[in-house]
Protein backbone atom coordinates (compact mmCIF):
# COMPACT_ATOMS: atom_id res chain seq x y z
CA UNK A 1 0.00 0.00 0.00
CA UNK A 2 0.76 3.54 -0.48
CA UNK A 3 0.32 6.21 2.33
CA UNK A 4 -2.33 6.99 0.76
CA UNK A 5 -3.82 3.51 0.40
CA UNK A 6 -3.32 3.07 3.63
CA UNK A 7 -5.34 6.05 4.64
CA UNK A 8 -8.30 4.68 2.71
CA UNK A 9 -7.87 1.38 4.31
CA UNK A 10 -8.32 2.68 7.81
CA UNK A 11 -11.49 4.90 6.87
CA UNK A 12 -13.37 1.88 5.59
CA UNK A 13 -12.97 0.22 8.67
CA UNK A 14 -14.15 2.80 9.69
CA UNK A 15 -10.98 4.62 12.15
CA UNK A 16 -9.74 8.23 11.74
CA UNK A 17 -7.65 8.17 8.40
CA UNK A 18 -4.52 9.19 10.89
CA UNK A 19 -4.44 5.63 11.84
CA UNK A 20 -3.85 4.34 8.42
CA UNK A 21 -0.93 6.66 8.77
CA UNK A 22 0.23 5.49 12.03
CA UNK A 23 0.04 1.64 10.82
CA UNK A 24 2.14 2.86 7.48
CA UNK A 25 5.31 4.59 9.33
CA UNK A 26 5.14 1.63 11.60
CA UNK A 27 6.05 -0.88 8.63
CA UNK A 28 7.46 1.73 6.11
CA UNK A 29 9.73 4.26 8.29
CA UNK A 30 10.44 1.96 11.51
CA UNK A 31 10.61 -1.54 9.51
CA UNK A 32 8.36 -3.02 11.97
CA UNK A 33 7.15 -6.89 10.94
CA UNK A 34 4.65 -7.45 13.47
CA UNK A 35 1.83 -5.79 14.86
CA UNK A 36 2.95 -6.10 18.07
CA UNK A 37 5.24 -3.47 18.00
CA UNK A 38 2.77 -0.62 16.96
CA UNK A 39 2.75 0.68 20.20
CA UNK A 40 0.74 3.92 19.96
CA UNK A 41 -2.25 1.45 18.80
CA UNK A 42 -4.39 0.13 21.14
CA UNK A 43 -4.48 -4.01 22.16
CA UNK A 44 -8.18 -4.26 20.24
CA UNK A 45 -6.66 -2.57 17.21
CA UNK A 46 -3.94 -4.33 17.14
CA UNK A 47 -5.75 -8.10 17.30
CA UNK A 48 -7.99 -6.71 14.91
CA UNK A 49 -4.55 -5.92 12.32
CA UNK A 50 -3.32 -9.62 13.55
CA UNK A 51 -6.36 -11.19 12.80
CA UNK A 52 -7.10 -9.51 8.78
CA UNK A 53 -4.07 -8.50 7.56
CA UNK A 54 0.11 -9.41 7.32
CA UNK A 55 3.34 -7.26 6.97
CA UNK A 56 6.14 -8.15 4.51
CA UNK A 57 4.96 -10.48 1.92
CA UNK A 58 8.77 -12.64 1.48
CA UNK A 59 10.65 -15.18 3.43
CA UNK A 60 14.97 -14.90 3.08
CA UNK A 61 15.25 -18.68 1.98
CA UNK A 62 19.32 -18.62 1.67
CA UNK A 63 21.63 -16.28 1.91
CA UNK A 64 25.00 -16.93 -0.18
CA UNK A 65 28.17 -14.74 -0.02
CA UNK A 66 31.03 -13.94 -2.62
CA UNK A 67 34.57 -13.94 -1.92
CA UNK A 68 34.23 -10.22 -3.02
CA UNK A 69 31.86 -9.73 -0.08
CA UNK A 70 28.66 -9.59 -2.60
CA UNK A 71 25.50 -11.46 -0.90
CA UNK A 72 23.16 -13.16 -2.78
CA UNK A 73 19.18 -13.45 -1.22
CA UNK A 74 17.51 -15.88 -2.32
CA UNK A 75 14.04 -14.70 -1.07
CA UNK A 76 10.44 -16.86 -1.56
CA UNK A 77 7.21 -15.20 -2.23
CA UNK A 78 3.81 -16.45 -0.47
CA UNK A 79 2.89 -18.39 -3.25
CA UNK A 80 6.58 -20.46 -3.39
CA UNK A 81 8.11 -18.25 -6.03
CA UNK A 82 11.94 -17.98 -5.72
CA UNK A 83 13.41 -14.55 -6.77
CA UNK A 84 16.85 -13.14 -6.06
CA UNK A 85 18.47 -10.15 -4.98
CA UNK A 86 21.85 -8.86 -4.37
CA UNK A 87 23.75 -6.49 -2.40
CA UNK A 88 26.99 -5.30 -3.35
CA UNK A 89 29.43 -3.17 -0.73
CA UNK A 90 31.74 -1.23 -2.78
CA UNK A 91 34.96 0.37 -1.87
CA UNK A 92 34.20 3.35 0.60
CA UNK A 93 30.98 4.09 1.52
CA UNK A 94 28.54 2.85 -1.35
CA UNK A 95 26.24 0.05 -0.86
CA UNK A 96 23.98 -0.84 -3.71
CA UNK A 97 20.85 -3.43 -3.75
CA UNK A 98 19.93 -4.75 -6.96
CA UNK A 99 16.11 -5.81 -6.94
CA UNK A 100 14.26 -7.84 -9.10
CA UNK A 101 10.97 -7.12 -10.48
CA UNK A 102 9.40 -10.30 -12.49
CA UNK A 103 10.03 -14.05 -11.77
CA UNK A 104 11.73 -14.59 -14.61
CA UNK A 105 11.37 -12.54 -17.48
CA UNK A 106 9.69 -12.27 -20.90
CA UNK A 107 12.28 -10.60 -23.32
CA UNK A 108 14.57 -13.71 -24.07
CA UNK A 109 17.53 -11.93 -24.52
CA UNK A 110 20.09 -14.41 -25.77
CA UNK A 111 23.08 -13.97 -23.84
CA UNK A 112 20.81 -13.71 -20.27
CA UNK A 113 20.37 -16.55 -17.51
CA UNK A 114 16.89 -15.00 -16.26
CA UNK A 115 15.62 -14.95 -20.53
CA UNK A 116 16.38 -19.05 -19.93
CA UNK A 117 12.98 -19.25 -17.14
CA UNK A 118 10.60 -17.52 -19.09
CA UNK A 119 8.35 -14.97 -17.07
CA UNK A 120 6.29 -16.59 -14.53
CA UNK A 121 4.92 -13.61 -12.88
CA UNK A 122 4.94 -10.27 -11.85
CA UNK A 123 6.12 -9.37 -8.67
CA UNK A 124 3.70 -7.15 -6.60
CA UNK A 125 4.92 -3.58 -5.09
CA UNK A 126 4.95 -4.99 -1.64
CA UNK A 127 7.51 -7.89 -3.43
CA UNK A 128 9.47 -5.23 -4.63
CA UNK A 129 9.69 -2.93 -1.62
CA UNK A 130 10.03 -6.21 0.65
CA UNK A 131 13.54 -6.97 -1.12
CA UNK A 132 14.70 -3.67 0.54
CA UNK A 133 13.46 -4.14 3.77
CA UNK A 134 15.08 -7.17 4.51
CA UNK A 135 18.18 -6.47 2.46
CA UNK A 136 18.40 -3.59 5.13
CA UNK A 137 17.66 -6.07 7.62
CA UNK A 138 20.51 -7.76 7.22
CA UNK A 139 22.87 -5.47 6.21
CA UNK A 140 22.48 -4.22 9.91
CA UNK A 141 23.44 -7.83 11.15
CA UNK A 142 26.55 -8.44 8.77
CA UNK A 143 27.82 -4.41 8.68
CA UNK A 144 25.81 -2.65 10.73
CA UNK A 145 28.63 0.56 9.66
CA UNK A 146 27.47 0.88 6.41
CA UNK A 147 23.90 2.10 5.18
CA UNK A 148 22.27 0.89 2.03
CA UNK A 149 22.80 3.52 -0.32
CA UNK A 150 21.96 3.34 -3.90
CA UNK A 151 18.73 0.94 -5.51
CA UNK A 152 19.29 -0.92 -8.98
CA UNK A 153 16.16 -2.20 -10.23
CA UNK A 154 19.19 -4.42 -12.13
CA UNK A 155 18.12 -8.23 -11.14
CA UNK A 156 15.41 -10.72 -12.58
CA UNK A 157 12.86 -9.12 -14.58
CA UNK A 158 11.84 -6.04 -16.72
CA UNK A 159 10.82 -3.43 -14.63
CA UNK A 160 9.35 -1.77 -17.47
CA UNK A 161 6.94 -4.87 -18.33
CA UNK A 162 5.65 -4.50 -14.73
CA UNK A 163 4.97 -0.74 -15.02
CA UNK A 164 2.06 -0.07 -12.64
CA UNK A 165 3.76 -2.14 -9.59
CA UNK A 166 7.40 -0.61 -10.53
CA UNK A 167 5.78 3.12 -10.47
CA UNK A 168 4.19 2.16 -7.06
CA UNK A 169 7.37 0.87 -5.77
CA UNK A 170 9.20 3.41 -6.47
CA UNK A 171 6.34 5.70 -4.92
CA UNK A 172 6.40 3.79 -1.72
CA UNK A 173 10.13 3.50 -0.98
CA UNK A 174 10.62 7.51 -1.75
CA UNK A 175 7.83 8.67 0.52
CA UNK A 176 9.36 11.33 3.09
CA UNK A 177 6.93 9.92 5.52
CA UNK A 178 8.34 6.02 5.25
CA UNK A 179 11.79 4.59 4.02
CA UNK A 180 12.77 8.30 2.42
CA UNK A 181 15.21 6.62 -0.41
CA UNK A 182 16.41 9.48 -2.32
CA UNK A 183 15.29 9.08 -6.32
CA UNK A 184 18.69 10.35 -7.44
CA UNK A 185 20.37 7.44 -6.05
CA UNK A 186 17.73 4.98 -7.38
CA UNK A 187 18.68 3.44 -11.30
CA UNK A 188 15.78 1.53 -13.40
CA UNK A 189 17.02 -0.44 -15.60
CA UNK A 190 15.16 -1.50 -19.62
CA UNK A 191 15.96 -3.43 -22.52
CA UNK A 192 14.15 -0.73 -24.00
CA UNK A 193 10.18 -0.30 -24.16
CA UNK A 194 9.46 2.50 -25.84
CA UNK A 195 5.98 3.11 -25.12
CA UNK A 196 6.55 3.26 -21.23
CA UNK A 197 9.66 4.73 -21.65
CA UNK A 198 7.38 7.86 -22.73
CA UNK A 199 5.12 7.13 -19.60
CA UNK A 200 8.03 7.07 -17.20
CA UNK A 201 8.76 10.74 -18.33
CA UNK A 202 5.73 11.97 -17.42
CA UNK A 203 5.91 10.82 -13.39
CA UNK A 204 6.05 12.16 -10.38
CA UNK A 205 9.04 9.98 -9.45
CA UNK A 206 11.82 9.93 -11.72
CA UNK A 207 14.49 7.21 -10.82
CA UNK A 208 17.56 6.93 -13.39
CA UNK A 209 17.38 5.63 -16.51
CA UNK A 210 19.83 2.74 -17.78
CA UNK A 211 19.24 1.19 -21.04
CA UNK A 212 20.56 -1.99 -22.12
CA UNK A 213 21.79 -1.10 -25.26
CA UNK A 214 24.46 -3.96 -26.15
CA UNK A 215 25.04 -3.20 -29.64
CA UNK A 216 25.97 -0.58 -32.00
CA UNK A 217 23.57 -1.48 -34.67
CA UNK A 218 20.07 -2.76 -35.40
CA UNK A 219 21.63 -5.85 -37.33
CA UNK A 220 23.95 -7.28 -33.86
CA UNK A 221 20.98 -5.82 -31.85
CA UNK A 222 18.11 -7.98 -33.55
CA UNK A 223 20.34 -11.16 -33.18
CA UNK A 224 21.21 -10.88 -28.87
CA UNK A 225 17.85 -8.85 -28.10
CA UNK A 226 14.73 -10.24 -30.01
CA UNK A 227 13.15 -6.51 -28.42
CA UNK A 228 14.96 -4.81 -31.47
CA UNK A 229 12.54 -6.48 -33.77
CA UNK A 230 9.76 -4.57 -31.97
CA UNK A 231 11.38 -1.26 -31.16
CA UNK A 232 15.21 -0.36 -33.08
CA UNK A 233 17.53 1.90 -31.95
CA UNK A 234 16.16 4.20 -34.50
CA UNK A 235 12.91 4.64 -32.32
CA UNK A 236 14.54 4.07 -28.97
CA UNK A 237 17.27 6.57 -29.17
CA UNK A 238 14.36 9.07 -30.63
CA UNK A 239 12.41 7.84 -27.28
CA UNK A 240 15.45 8.70 -25.07
CA UNK A 241 16.58 11.86 -26.33
CA UNK A 242 13.01 13.37 -25.77
CA UNK A 243 12.71 12.14 -22.26
CA UNK A 244 13.02 15.03 -19.52
CA UNK A 245 16.18 14.26 -17.43
CA UNK A 246 16.84 16.03 -14.48
CA UNK A 247 19.70 18.82 -14.45
CA UNK A 248 22.87 17.16 -14.51
CA UNK A 249 21.43 13.94 -14.81
CA UNK A 250 22.72 11.27 -17.70
CA UNK A 251 21.14 8.24 -19.25
CA UNK A 252 23.56 5.07 -18.76
CA UNK A 253 23.81 2.88 -21.44
CA UNK A 254 24.73 -0.78 -20.50
CA UNK A 255 26.68 -2.80 -22.96
CA UNK A 256 27.51 -6.62 -22.40
CA UNK A 257 30.66 -7.36 -24.06
CA UNK A 258 30.34 -10.54 -25.69
CA UNK A 259 33.54 -11.96 -27.70
CA UNK A 260 33.36 -11.99 -31.44
CA UNK A 261 29.75 -10.49 -31.52
CA UNK A 262 30.08 -6.99 -30.77
CA UNK A 263 33.35 -6.07 -29.25
CA UNK A 264 35.60 -4.93 -32.70
CA UNK A 265 36.81 -1.36 -32.84
CA UNK A 266 34.56 -0.98 -35.66
CA UNK A 267 31.88 -1.18 -32.91
CA UNK A 268 33.39 0.95 -30.64
CA UNK A 269 33.81 3.26 -33.50
CA UNK A 270 29.77 2.50 -34.30
CA UNK A 271 28.74 2.80 -30.69
CA UNK A 272 30.78 6.24 -30.00
CA UNK A 273 28.90 8.10 -33.35
CA UNK A 274 25.61 6.73 -32.63
CA UNK A 275 25.91 7.92 -29.26
CA UNK A 276 26.83 11.56 -29.78
CA UNK A 277 24.86 14.12 -28.75
CA UNK A 278 23.05 12.41 -26.22
CA UNK A 279 23.83 12.60 -22.44
CA UNK A 280 25.00 9.42 -21.70
CA UNK A 281 27.45 7.38 -19.96
CA UNK A 282 28.26 3.76 -20.72
CA UNK A 283 28.89 1.03 -18.81
CA UNK A 284 30.51 -1.97 -20.29
CA UNK A 285 30.28 -4.86 -18.94
CA UNK A 286 31.98 -7.87 -20.13
CA UNK A 287 29.77 -11.04 -20.49
CA UNK A 288 29.08 -13.36 -16.92
CA UNK A 289 28.95 -16.64 -18.04
CA UNK A 290 26.42 -19.17 -17.25
CA UNK A 291 25.45 -22.64 -18.20
CA UNK A 292 24.84 -23.38 -22.24
CA UNK A 293 24.65 -19.53 -23.11
CA UNK A 294 26.49 -19.36 -26.66
CA UNK A 295 29.01 -16.76 -25.74
CA UNK A 296 32.24 -16.01 -24.37
CA UNK A 297 34.03 -13.64 -22.30
CA UNK A 298 36.51 -11.21 -24.59
CA UNK A 299 40.14 -11.60 -23.57
CA UNK A 300 40.62 -8.26 -21.24
CA UNK A 301 43.32 -6.81 -24.04
CA UNK A 302 40.29 -6.72 -25.95
CA UNK A 303 38.02 -5.80 -23.67
CA UNK A 304 40.40 -2.75 -22.91
CA UNK A 305 40.85 -1.68 -26.57
CA UNK A 306 37.39 -1.65 -26.87
CA UNK A 307 36.85 0.56 -23.78
CA UNK A 308 39.97 2.90 -25.05
CA UNK A 309 38.49 3.40 -28.72
CA UNK A 310 35.35 4.58 -26.65
CA UNK A 311 36.82 7.01 -24.93
CA UNK A 312 38.81 8.37 -27.64
CA UNK A 313 35.99 8.88 -29.80
CA UNK A 314 34.69 11.24 -26.67
CA UNK A 315 32.70 8.87 -25.28
CA UNK A 316 32.30 8.43 -21.50
CA UNK A 317 32.69 4.47 -20.41
CA UNK A 318 33.16 2.82 -17.20
CA UNK A 319 33.77 -0.74 -17.09
CA UNK A 320 31.88 -2.77 -14.71
CA UNK A 321 34.00 -5.14 -12.76
CA UNK A 322 31.94 -8.43 -12.02
CA UNK A 323 30.59 -8.94 -8.39
CA UNK A 324 29.76 -12.01 -7.03
CA UNK A 325 30.44 -14.06 -10.23
CA UNK A 326 31.16 -17.06 -7.94
CA UNK A 327 27.71 -17.61 -6.31
CA UNK A 328 25.87 -16.48 -10.02
CA UNK A 329 25.16 -13.09 -8.29
CA UNK A 330 26.49 -10.94 -11.55
CA UNK A 331 24.34 -9.35 -13.69
CA UNK A 332 22.60 -11.98 -15.75
CA UNK A 333 23.33 -14.83 -13.64
CA UNK A 334 20.27 -14.32 -11.92
CA UNK A 335 17.79 -17.88 -12.44
CA UNK A 336 17.30 -18.99 -9.13
CA UNK A 337 20.67 -21.71 -8.86
CA UNK A 338 20.88 -22.67 -5.61
CA UNK A 339 24.60 -22.77 -4.04
CA UNK A 340 25.45 -26.47 -4.22
CA UNK A 341 23.49 -27.59 -7.41
CA UNK A 342 26.02 -25.10 -9.79
CA UNK A 343 25.86 -26.49 -12.52
CA UNK A 344 29.44 -26.87 -14.40
CA UNK A 345 29.80 -24.25 -17.45
CA UNK A 346 29.99 -26.39 -20.72
CA UNK A 347 32.21 -25.44 -23.56
CA UNK A 348 31.63 -22.26 -25.07
CA UNK A 349 30.80 -21.53 -28.92
CA UNK A 350 30.72 -17.95 -30.24
CA UNK A 351 27.78 -17.79 -32.18
CA UNK A 352 26.66 -14.96 -34.87
CA UNK A 353 24.05 -16.40 -37.19
CA UNK A 354 20.41 -15.37 -35.50
CA UNK A 355 18.49 -17.04 -32.99
CA UNK A 356 15.64 -18.73 -33.49
CA UNK A 357 12.37 -16.48 -33.96
CA UNK A 358 11.02 -15.93 -30.11
CA UNK A 359 7.94 -14.04 -29.19
CA UNK A 360 8.72 -10.36 -28.85
CA UNK A 361 6.99 -8.75 -26.75
N1 LIG B 1 15.70 -6.31 -17.62
C1 LIG B 1 16.45 -5.14 -17.34
C2 LIG B 1 17.18 -5.22 -16.03
C3 LIG B 1 17.77 -6.53 -15.65
S1 LIG B 1 19.11 -7.10 -16.64
C4 LIG B 1 17.42 -4.85 -18.46
O1 LIG B 1 17.62 -5.70 -19.32
O2 LIG B 1 17.96 -3.76 -18.48
C5 LIG B 1 20.43 -6.08 -16.04
C6 LIG B 1 21.62 -5.95 -16.97
O3 LIG B 1 22.34 -7.18 -17.06
C7 LIG B 1 21.24 -5.59 -18.41
O4 LIG B 1 21.97 -4.45 -18.83
C8 LIG B 1 21.70 -6.79 -19.21
O5 LIG B 1 22.11 -6.38 -20.49
C9 LIG B 1 22.83 -7.35 -18.37
N2 LIG B 1 23.10 -8.77 -18.57
C10 LIG B 1 22.21 -9.75 -18.82
N3 LIG B 1 22.85 -10.93 -18.93
C11 LIG B 1 24.18 -10.70 -18.74
C12 LIG B 1 25.34 -11.52 -18.68
N4 LIG B 1 25.27 -12.82 -18.82
N5 LIG B 1 26.52 -10.92 -18.44
C13 LIG B 1 26.61 -9.58 -18.24
N6 LIG B 1 25.53 -8.77 -18.25
C14 LIG B 1 24.32 -9.31 -18.50
FE1 LIG C 1 15.08 -9.71 -19.26
FE2 LIG C 1 17.00 -7.85 -18.81
FE3 LIG C 1 17.62 -10.48 -19.00
FE4 LIG C 1 16.87 -9.13 -21.18
S1 LIG C 1 18.70 -8.75 -19.96
S2 LIG C 1 16.14 -11.18 -20.57
S3 LIG C 1 15.33 -7.77 -20.34
S4 LIG C 1 16.36 -9.54 -17.43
Amino acid sequence: MTLADACAFAEAQGWPKFRGEQIWRWVHAQGVRTFDEMTNLSRDVRDQLAARACIGSLKVAEVQTSKDGTRKLRLETRDGQSIESVLIPFEGEKTTLCISSQVGCAVDCQFCATAKMGLKRNLDAGEIVDQVYLARTLLAEVAPERRLSNLVYMGMGEPLHNYDNLVRSLRILCDDKGAKLAQRRITVSTSGLVPKLERLGKEDVRPNLAVSLNAPNDEIRDMIMPINRKWNIGKLLAALKAYPLEQRRRITFEYVLLAGVNDSLRDAGQLAKLLRGVKCKVNIIPWNPHPEAPYERPAPAVIDAFQNECKRLGLPTYLRTPRGDDIDAACGQLANRAGESRTPLVPLRVRREPPPPPPVD
